[in-house]
């Protein structure tokens, strides 16, 4: 096995529900503490230096990242959604180290380091890409730390659980500073390269897009007894929360999804007192995607309160350009692709970091789910692909 297939073949069991085959890899778990600590492992058997951040990202160096220029690096993250799939964070983490693997240092003219990001799906805290966000500084360090998750943990409290220092945290310039260029690989989500014939292709943008709660409030009662008139039932204000995204979306030619519910009581029998909803709306520019959400408060008759908020986000044009031509084939760049999703490569990349994204092949288009998948022989193309990269901006 090659040494692509022996790591995967190592975080394969990590934090999989056996029932669903998705993954549970929310931040500052178990789950993964295994992942960061394969992370150093594996840094450390290629004698690489892993470092921490002040937002408890980990960073493997080539060499010392302080002595010369500032490094190339590499990565992504090893956090998952609930029941999410393999390949979205990891493909880019074991890319990086495999693409490392086939490379001779020696030839390095500057320091190459492979991240590994922390919390960057948000799925447990509700800020997505926090640990890139708190290390460049466009997360408040108060705000972060005071963040709870379902159980009313919150972030500093996981945070100290997971061996880290919560009072620390924040904008890391010393961190900042060893970034060259930043160059994540990630699973394609979505179906474009399908479409092109082509296993790799190159990020243009990404998409504005944000979080928000909608808190819709009723009156417990029984569900047996209460005449229909008398019933103050925010289950409805939901319904309408949710045809409206529909319909706001379709009309603005955004994206809107409502994914994730909190019922009080939650009782089959109860009529609700509380409905807790999150709004997660996208869209090619930011007025339409505004829309959608002022479309989703008339709906509920109350004002959706914005969780987290990413402008759309260019990566650096000659960059992008730059790796399309050395990825393409007979004279044809690489396909070059906007994406919906948010990364932690678009937030360095509106911290002003010389940013690119590399998209593999994902066959169903699928992600965020247990079907998400890149078939090997593509891994392989995103392996050579980065290998590549390295070549061209470190050797
Ligand atoms: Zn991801």
């Amino acid at each position: 096995m090659d040494s692509f297939g022996s790591m995967w073949a190592d975080l394969a069991p990590v934090g999989q529900d056996p029932s669903t085959g998705g993954y549970r890899r929310s931040a500052w778990t178990a789950a993964d503490a295994t992942l960061r600590e394969w992370f150093t492992a594996e840094a450390g058997r290629r004698g690489l230096d892993v470092t921490t951040d002040r937002a408890g990202n980990l960073w493997a160096w080539t060499a010392d990242p302080d002595a010369g220029q500032p490094g190339l690096v590499l990565g992504s993250h090893l956090d998952s959604v609930p029941d999410g799939g393999a390949f979205d964070g990891p493909l880019g983490i074991v890319s990086a180290l495999a693409a490392l693997d086939r490379l001779d240092r020696a030839a390095f003219r500057r320091p190459v380091g492979v991240a590994c990001f922390a919390d960057e799906e948000g799925a447990r805290f509700g800020v997505a890409c926090a640990g890139s966000r708190l290390v460049t500084g466009v997360l408040d360090p108060d705000r972060a730390r005071g963040l709870t998750d379902d159980d009313g943990t919150t972030m500093a409290e996981a945070m100290t659980r997971a061996g880290l220092d919560p009072a620390v945290v924040g904008r890391d310039d010393e961190a900042l500073r060893r970034i060259g260029t930043f160059v994540e690989l990630h699973v394609e989500q979505g179906r474009a390269l399908v479409d092109r014939s082509s296993a790799v292709g190159v990020a243009s943008s990404i998409r504005p897009h944000g979080r928000w709660r909608l808190d819709l409030r009723g009156r417990a009662d029984h569900a047996g007894t209460t005449r229909l008139a008398d019933r103050q039932d925010p289950m409805l204000a939901l319904a309408a929360a949710v045809l409206g995204a529909r319909e706001a979306a379709f009309r603005h030619g955004a994206l809107a999804t409502v994914g994730k519910v909190r019922v009080r009581p939650n009782g089959v029998n109860a009529i609700p007192s509380e409905v807790t909803a999150w709004l997660d709306a996208r869209g090619p520019d930011e007025a339409g995607v505004r829309q959608v959400v002022a479309a989703v408060g008339t709906a509920v008759g109350a004002d959706p309160v914005e969780e987290s908020w990413t402008p759309g986000t260019s990566f650096e044009p000659s960059l992008r350009d730059r790796l399309a031509g050395l990825l393409g084939g007979d004279g044809t760049p690489a396909p070059v692709l906007a994406t919906g999703a948010g990364h932690d490569a678009g937030i360095l990349a509106a911290a002003g970091i010389p940013t690119a994204m590399l998209f593999v092949r994902n066959p169903t288009g699928v992600s965020h789910s247990p079907a998400e998948h890149a078939e090997p022989d593509d891994c392989a193309a995103g392996v050579a692909a980065l290998a590549r990269v390295v070549e061209e901006l470190a050797c």
